[in-house]
């Protein structure tokens, strides 16, 4: 049942002509499936209305072949073609009664157009803003400001014919509206330039011509940047204030907007967001990362805005709000700020969640993440051997499931990876990952955890169970082969040389200078450092490539790592690689002038690839008891080592497919074709 302190969650919100059922909004979010894969759109969004998100909106939404972002996924409006994709989506919304939004987007100098090959129409002829790509834009024209009004007024009669109830004026995130709103951007001398009545002149506008064009059948949402270092942001909404139905706020640094949790908190908008609240009539709605019901309530409450926005804890939850409404707070699967969900957008390629394995795959393998697809058959019984990501979540699906189920993990505490991850500097959220499956099979009577229990062959036979699932995890190894080295580096085994999993799992503590060779490029390396640095050491960091984190361009993590890093006591050395470790000297190379470079360190490690801790499931294959399993598998990292929402993902798939054959000729999924 309802606790009465979250019923203000669940008034309707009047938004123009229509109502939003509660205050729950599923803000517009890439999802890395856009126009090319609609029906995979659909079930994905359809799950968050199912999951009670009263407001669904879609991704941004192209009003022209002007605007595009190639090779990201968006959703596009261009002609009657596309109603049909993106009435798909808003009718699997409507369905659950919820509202379906569509965010209307003018592409400006961010983008390259490299699909329609037609020049970006920027308000400067200026390079791309987003990237490197050898890409200039046109400088927008008087005709071309009509053209762009007139293009999003037939957009937005389009998004009125395929059943939208919200549609947006986009005028943030870099793209062409807040080039007309920044007067570094804006250097017009026309009535669209100069002063900020001028620059707003644009927005005013499309804001008018859209309501034109839908009429009263839908709502008009604006989204728009506000910031308490920047007052001219005020200034500009209070000259809009009253002009849309809905006011989506953000901050201009989209770092602090979509910040990963080792960066941002939750609620991290809130002061920026309430000045301008004050400032308008209309209902405010703001993302924060919400995953705590009472922060949600109280910044409603305490009239912060109108409704709780959000991307990512929809993402981790798409049942987030049922779960409030029936009281069943400690089973929301709380977003732990990982961003990889961002990640996979910015390769292009549908969104996945490190917490939810289910996210992107609704409707290709139909997967939901309630309803577990898949019954025991009476008397099973399953052991799984590690509690790390890939083993609790397999050992919580097949509970769900039904089986018998027995998790022997070696150490004295679960969570494997990330136990020891979510201790390293600015991670704690990670921990969310055990906690929520910890949470979820101590309600099961079917399931029981072991710890303490190192497990050998023949420990696993004398258990008895039908199915065996090894989730023994990896470790990272000491011989440097990964990306840049195929072979090892000279000195490999020297005693100087340590594994990362030392530091992880706290076995080596000594005070002194260390040097890691980081060719895993992601987190591991800056937040190595940085706890290192945290304990009183001296680090060095050598990387093989120009940038450090390079992956974390694709979870909006680079730039933050990057700042840390620079303005921290950590010694940077780019484009090198580890050549050679002895009792005297430690050497890397430039990868491109071979010239030699000599450090002095006490420890190094390599961080350069995890090797599959899968000597137990080797040896149970070949064991001459084997025949007395049901079904043998590996899974997680001791199968193939990655990112820990690849274990989770692992641990799932390996539970519903539990005994059942996977190895088949052609795809498991269904295939969204064009
Ligand atoms: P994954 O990410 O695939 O879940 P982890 O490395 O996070 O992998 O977790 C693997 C877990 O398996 C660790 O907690 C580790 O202690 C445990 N483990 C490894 N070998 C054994 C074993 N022989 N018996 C029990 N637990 C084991
Ligand atoms: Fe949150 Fe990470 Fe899932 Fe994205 S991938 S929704 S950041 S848990």
């Amino acid at each position: 049942m309802r606790d009465p302190r979250y019923d203000v969650l669940f008034d309707p919100l009047e938004i123009g002509p229509v109502t939003s059922r509660n205050r729950f909004y599923q803000v517009p979010h890439c999802s890395g499936m856009g126009r090319s894969r609609p029906k995979t759109l659909a079930a994905m969004r359809a799950m968050k209305a199912e999951g009670g998100w009263g407001v669904v909106c879609t991704e941004y939404c192209s009003v022209h072949p002007t605007s595009d972002d190639a090779a990201y996924q968006f959703a596009t409006l261009w002609d009657q073609q596309d109603i049909t994709a993106n009435a798909l989506m808003v009718d699997a919304v409507h369905e659950h009664n919820s509202l379906a939004g569509v965010e209307l987007w003018l592409g400006g100098n961010y983008i390259s157009n490299y699909d329609s090959r037609t020049p970006p129409l920027g308000l400067q002829s200026r390079p791309s803003t987003h990237g490197i790509h050898p890409v200039q834009s046109k400088r927008v024209d008087k005709k071309d400001i009509r053209n762009l009004i007139r293009w999003h007024s037939n957009a937005a009669r389009r998004a009125v014919d395929a059943g939208f109830d919200i549609v947006y004026v986009y005028a943030t995130h870099g793209y062409l509206l807040s080039e007309f709103l920044d007067s570094s951007s804006n250097d017009r001398c026309d009535e669209y330039g100069g002063s900020l009545e001028n620059r707003v002149r644009i927005v005013k506008e499309l804001i008018e011509s859209t309501r034109e064009a839908v009429g009263d059948k839908c709502a008009i949402a604006t989204r728009f940047s506000v910031d308490l270092a920047d007052s001219e942001s005020y200034d500009a909404f209070a000259m809009l204030a009253e002009l849309p139905d809905l006011w989506d706020l953000t901050v201009n640094d989209y770092d602090i907007e979509m910040g990963p949790s080792r960066f941002v908190k939750e609620a991290a908008l809130s002061a920026h967001v309430s000045k301008a609240k004050a400032l308008t009539s209309k209902p405010v709605v703001a993302v924060g990362r919400f995953t705590s019901p009472d922060t949600m309530a109280q910044v409603i409450r305490n009239g912060t805005q109108d409704m709780i926005g959000a991307a990512r804890p929809s993402i981790a939850d798409p049942f987030l709000p049922n779960k409030i409404e029936q009281g069943r707070i400690d089973d929301i699967r709380e977003c732990i700020g990982c961003n990889v969900c961002y990640a996979h957008n910015s390769l292009g390629i549908p969104i996945r969640c490190t917490q939810n394995p289910t996210m992107g795959e609704e409707w290709r393998k139909g997967w939901h993440p309630e309803i577990i697809n898949r019954m025991s058959k009476p008397n099973e019984t399953a052991l799984i051997v590690g509690a790390g990501p890939a083993g609790l979540e397999a050992a919580r699906v097949l509970g769900e499931c039904g089986f018998e189920v027995l998790i022997a993990e070696a150490r004295t505490e679960a969570g494997g990876r990330v136990a020891c991850e979510s201790r390293l500097h600015g991670l704690a959220e990670w921990s969310r990952v055990t906690d929520w499956r910890l949470g979820q099979i101590n309600k099961q009577a079917n399931v029981s955890l072991y710890l303490d229990s190192n497990m050998t062959a023949t420990d696993v036979f004398d258990t008895g169970v039908n199915h065996v699932i090894i989730a023994t995890g990896s470790h990272w190894t000491t011989d440097g082969i990964g990306r840049h080295l195929y072979t090892t580096f000279e000195g490999h085994d020297h005693p100087c040389v340590i594994s990362a999993d030392s530091i992880l799992h706290n076995t080596h503590s000594e005070i002194g200078h260390y040097l890691i060779f980081d060719d895993d490029h992601f987190y591991m390396g800056p937040v190595l450092a940085a706890e290192l640095l945290a304990r009183g050491n001296q680090v060095t960091l050598v990387n093989p490539m120009g940038r450090l984190c390079d992956w974390g361009r694709h979870t909006d993590e680079h730039h933050a790592a990057n700042v840390a890093l620079y303005n921290s006591d950590v010694k940077i050395a780019t484009n090198q690689l580890l050549t050679r470790v002895s009792d005297t000297e430690i050497v890397t190379r430039c990868i491109f002038s071979k010239e030699l470079f000599h450090h002095s360190a006490d420890w190094v490690i390599p961080l350069t690839r995890q090797h599959p801790d899968d000597t137990l499931y080797q040896s149970l294959l070949t064991h001459p008891d084997r025949s007395k399993l049901t079904s043998l598998q590996h899974t997680g990292d001791c199968r193939a080592p990655g990112l820990i929402a690849q274990a989770v993902y692992a641990g799932y798939e390996t539970a519903i497919n539990l005994g059942r054959q996977t190895d088949s000729d052609i795809p498991d999924f269904k295939r969204e074709l064009p």
